[in-house]
């Protein structure tokens, strides 16, 4: 009876993941639940799932009684020039992945469902957008915040959770949520990484092995960063002098911006403190990788000896 009663609870505990492809079926669900006094945690993503992603997803798991996530390569917040078309997708390796990590629902709506005829409206956070990927990516972080809005208005979220791996964008939805008066709590987790320090991203698979190990740069600069700040160097152009020189000794690299910003106001910073953070965008061959560092957080990566 012992057996039968441990099969019970292990088929309870199998949770049955509902897929919705409709705005109105997914809000019609969040109403639902909504009126059972459920906990509604949320993640955004555009898929092609990796163990940062999961990670997010493990955090939403604790924080709310029903966690739903959205996959969707967002076309408003690609550039003409970008990997719209080629992004990486699967959304049946993706679907069983957030099985096995217990979500409840997966929001996967088109284009046209989230953008539909005579869409016209958007949402523009001005002050944190100016610098780094905002002055590097026209239009990006427009089209960000306006899918955020979005998808937080269908899914109808108590709680969302967010990555740091993308520290502008975390500030940007921070800052939205507060100046909307969104009534919704945000979360922002810590950066997860390959054991050799890469910062994992849906776009790692298009490196060749060669850009693989020079995609190593910008893990390893940061923690050249954080080392030369423990020392005692407060003079952000002398840390980002090299940081630079270290990118470059690496092949197929090219700096699109290594900036040190204040956490807050993502504006330029002279001086390295806690509330500032190193920020990398590097073109590694063809693919455009992000990194960063908060100053005084955690950094665990290998640093290789002699380099
Ligand atoms: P994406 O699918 O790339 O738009 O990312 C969806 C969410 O996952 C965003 O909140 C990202 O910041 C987060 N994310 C992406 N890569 C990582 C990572 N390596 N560690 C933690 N969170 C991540």
């Amino acid at each position: 009876s012992r057996l039968l009663t441990r099969r019970f609870f292990c088929a309870r505990r199998r949770n049955i993941l509902e897929i919705f492809n409709t705005v109105k079926d997914m809000q019609d669900k969040a109403n639902r639940l909504r009126e059972q006094g459920k906990r509604i945690a949320f993640v955004p993503t555009m898929g092609y799932f990796h163990e940062g992603h999961l990670d997010l997803m493990r955090e939403g798991r604790k924080r709310g009684d029903y966690l739903v996530i959205s996959i969707f390569v967002n076309p408003t917040q690609f550039g003409p020039a970008e990997d719209l078309d080629k992004y990486p997708r699967d959304f049946e390796r993706d679907r069983t992945l957030a099985e096995e990590v217990g979500v409840d629902a997966i929001f996967f709506p088109d284009n046209e469902g989230m953008y539909p005829p005579r869409y016209q409206t958007y949402v523009d956070v001005e002050g944190v957008t100016k610098n780094l990927c905002g002055a590097a990516r026209q239009g990006h972080f427009r089209g960000v915040a306006t899918v955020c809005t979005k998808l937080f208005n269908i899914v109808k979220p108590h709680v969302t959770v967010f990555g740091k791996k993308d520290f502008q964008q975390l500030v940007t939805i921070r800052t939205m949520i507060r100046d909307l008066n969104m009534d919704i709590d945000v979360i922002g987790m810590p950066t997860t990484r390959e054991h050799d320090g890469l910062a994992m991203s849906s776009r790692n698979v298009y490196l060749s092995e060669e850009e693989r190990e020079s995609a190593l740069s910008l893990s390893r600069s940061l923690f050249l960063a954080k080392k030369m700040f423990e020392a005692g160097e407060t003079d952000a152009g002398k840390v980002l002098a090299e940081v630079t020189r270290y990118i470059e000794s690496y092949p197929h690299t090219r700096i699109d911006y290594a900036k040190i910003s204040c956490v807050d106001t993502i504006e330029e910073a002279q001086h390295v403190g806690v509330d500032t953070f190193i920020a990398l965008a590097v073109k590694v061959g063809k693919t455009r990788l992000i990194d960063n560092h908060v100053f005084g957080e955690v950094l665990d990566i290998p640093y290789p000896e002699g380099r």
